[in-house]
């Protein structure tokens, strides 16, 4: 079993020991991969999942503990633009800038936009054997599995704001939060903007004055508390809410994502947990020596 023992899983799987070891005899060690319901599962899923359970079947090999991989869904993200390979778009078009949970199904058959993009990852990645935990974005924020780590996050807005900010373009400083609300009136995640952010209450109160492309905010604004999936968090912060939360030991990324990622780590330091280890790899690339994108349409199924 251990004549491998020198090729890079285990290689990994030693230093997420070194890093988060010892662990205890009924410890269950977790590892996820993040999976954008924007678009169907490409062969860039298949290699992320594959890498990760490479080091999960090195790790557990090594220890003998237990250890699970969770596939989690970023389906409370926003549509950005409607893809090129989906039937239907003028069903999907007036929805674009709202969760991809909110948004009807394309092909007609799931309960949204994202359901019918989850089950077709979830399918992709059972026909491959993996062995690994779904876990939706949406029903995660919905039911409370983030509502702690949401309070620690309204309570250090600020410092998460100076970390954030010191590393964006001066005309992106002013309105950036960690927290994106839903606006309750039309529905939208990228019209929005947090005007002000109570620790203590766990509250935000909001605008929906922005523009997303060619779409425009309804103008509605209020008070809505940052639990119970009423706002979402941003880039960056998102992974540090996910490791936070459910105490993730492992996460592999993209070079590309590097510097996120030790952003990320910041913040999940700062909420108080230990960060994840983790490797970067190269990007997937297509014939053209493109980053392989789910929006510009080249699924596998
Ligand atoms: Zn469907
Ligand atoms: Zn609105």
């Amino acid at each position: 079993m251990f004549d491998n023992a020198k090729s890079w899983p285990f290689s990994e799987a030693a230093a997420l020991q070194k890093e988060h070891g010892p662990f205890p005899e009924d410890a269950l060690v977790r590892f996820e991969t993040g999976f954008g319901p924007s678009g169907l599962p490409h062969i860039g899923t298949f290699s992320e999942v594959a890498r990760t359970t490479w080091v999960m079947n090195a790790f557990k090999a090594q220890t003998g503990k237990n250890a699970e991989l969770i596939a989690f869904s970023d389906d409370m993200d926003g549509l950005r633009k409607v893809p090129l390979n989906i039937p239907n778009p003028e069903l999907v078009a007036p929805h674009l800038g709202k969760p991809l949970s909110s948004i009807p199904d394309p092909f007609g058959c799931c309960e949204s936009y994202s359901a019918h993009m989850n089950n077709k990852l979830c399918a992709f990645l059972d026909a491959f054997g993996f062995t690994y935990r779904f876990q939706s974005s949406t029903a995660a924020y919905r039911g409370g599995d983030f509502d702690e780590g949401l309070r620690k996050i309204a309570q250090k807005h600020d410092a998460i704001r100076d970390l954030i900010t010191a590393t964006l373009r001066e005309e992106n400083r002013e309105t950036w939060s960690p927290f994106m609300p839903v606006c309750p009136n039309c529905g939208r995640v990228y019209t929005t903007r947090v005007v002000r952010c109570d620790g203590e209450a766990a509250t935000v109160d909001y605008a929906c004055d922005g523009t997303f492309g060619a779409v425009t905010g309804c103008g509605h604004t209020g008070t809505m508390p940052v639990t119970g999936g009423h706002v979402k968090v941003g880039w960056k912060v998102d992974w540090a809410l996910r490791w936070y939360s459910y105490g993730i030991h492992y996460e592999m990324y993209g070079k590309d994502l590097i510097e996120s990622a030790r952003l990320s780590a910041r913040i999940c330091t700062l909420l108080g947990k230990k960060p994840p280890a983790g490797l970067f790899y190269e990007m997937f690339l297509d014939e053209n020596g493109e980053k392989i994108s789910k929006s510009v349409g080249k699924g596998l199924t």
